[in-house]
Formats: structure tokens, sequence, C-alpha cells
């Protein structure tokens, strides 16, 4: 079983997104409404169209000019919208579209429960820091929102989470990966990357995770991280 050396540990980072507060159900429920107005033009059974499929392919085709994040999301789904409904989706539809973008960008926080108690508990014994991937100006709304700001040394947003910007991270942080772990409820972003690089890592899975970001833990074979159900429990190992 993987252990953590908690001796070692000089540096405590969270992923934000569905680690600290509740982020994918608002891009579900916008995408859920998203079809609803696609079908007003478009018979899906008739068609045998499959407008996720659509989606997720553009989002994916777009990912590297827009970033992550709810205003690439939104130009995926106009985007998408365009092309299904062969151009013929209303002016009105399209506000629609960009107004679930707006709701994104503005949702209330809705911080997990354990969360403060678990940062109040470790910003005492180590440098706790937040990594997260997507838009500067709405990453940065979220943690200021949040109130969670003031637990953390650092707010670094990211482009992308892979071995080379956590190493980045730890360059700067002039850490040694036994030094540094993360907690994150993306295998792909918050824990592969960091167990590659020989740092710690606790995974904690949420039940709504991006297509994107899902990866199958049955497919991993040694698996060099710890898997939670809850942010507290960290406070077990750390
Ligand atoms: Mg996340």
């Amino acid at each position: 079983m993987t252990k953590i050396n908690k001796e070692k540990i000089k540096v405590v980072a969270f992923d934000a997104d569905d680690t600290l507060w509740v982020n994918e159900p608002f891009f579900r429920s916008a995408e859920a409404r998203f079809y609803q107005i696609l079908e007003k033009y478009v018979d899906k059974k008739e068609n045998g169209k499959d407008f996720t499929e659509e989606l997720y392919a553009n989002e994916i085709k777009n990912l590297h000019i827009f970033g992550y994040g709810a205003k690439g999301f939104m130009l995926s789904m106009i985007e998408t919208a365009l092309e299904t409904t062969e151009y013929k989706i209303e002016g009105a539809d399209i506000q629609k579209i960009i107004n679930m973008g707006k709701e994104i960008l503005a949702y209330k926080i809705d911080i997990y429960p354990t969360i403060e108690k678990t940062l109040k508990a470790l910003e005492d014994k180590y440098t706790v820091i937040c990594i997260t991937k997507g838009d500067l100006l709405d990453q940065e709304s979220k943690v200021a929102r949040s109130g969670l700001g003031k637990y953390f040394k650092d707010v670094h947003v990211v482009n992308e989470k892979d071995p080379k910007t956590y190493q980045r991270i730890l360059n700067g942080l002039e850490i040694q990966p036994e030094e540094f772990v993360m907690i994150g409820n993306s295998l792909k972003s918050d824990v592969l990357p960091v167990t590659d690089l020989g740092a710690n890592a606790f995974f904690i899975p949420v039940e709504d995770q991006w297509a994107l970001e899902a990866v199958d833990e049955d497919t991993i074979e040694d698996k060099k991280y710890i898997k939670l159900e809850r942010a507290e429990e960290v406070l077990n190992y750390l």
C-alpha cells in the first residue's frame, strides 16, 4: 500500500474545481438545457444525431485554442449549435447559450463540507497552495467568491496539469517531489502527473466527471496514490 512520509512533506496543494467546491454539475446542467434548445431544430431520433458526441468533439478540437473553462465551453456549444442546426439556430437561442455560459461564470460557490476544517488544520503545519486549471479570470474569481483564498499561500492557475507544469511549480517552491503532496478529484490532472514525478497524491473522486478527465482506475496497475472519500481524511495521513 502506498504510504506518505509526512515528516518530509512541506507543501500541500489542492485542486479547486470539484475538489474544494462543486463545479461539474453546473456544466452538466447547462449541457442538458443546451440539448433541449437543439431539439427544437433537429429531431434527434429521426436524424440519429448524438449531440453529446458533437459537443465533445468540438470541445476537444477547440481546447488548444480556448483552453479549459466555461468560456471555451460556451463557444463550443455555440459552434455545435450552428453545425447541428445547419446555421438555422435563431439569435435568441444563441443568446440563451451565452447566458448559460455567464451563469457558470458566476455560480454561487458551494464548498464541500469538510474543506474549511481541513485547510485550517493543514495551514499551521504546511505551506498550503492551490493549483487549478482553466481561465485566469474565472479561476481567480471563484477563489475570491469562495472566501478560501486566505488559506493559500499561492494560487497557480495553469493551462495544463502535466508533469512539466508540476515540475515547474516544485522548482519555484525549491522543493523535492517527496516534499510535495497534491489533493484532487482528477486522476488525469491531479494524481498521475504528480506520482509520475515521484511526488505524493490523494485522489478524492466525485460522481460527475468530465469525459475528458475520466481515467479508468482499473487500468492503472501500480497505484502510487491514496484514494479517499472526503478531504478531511487527509488529516489521518498528514
Ligand atoms: Mg478538479
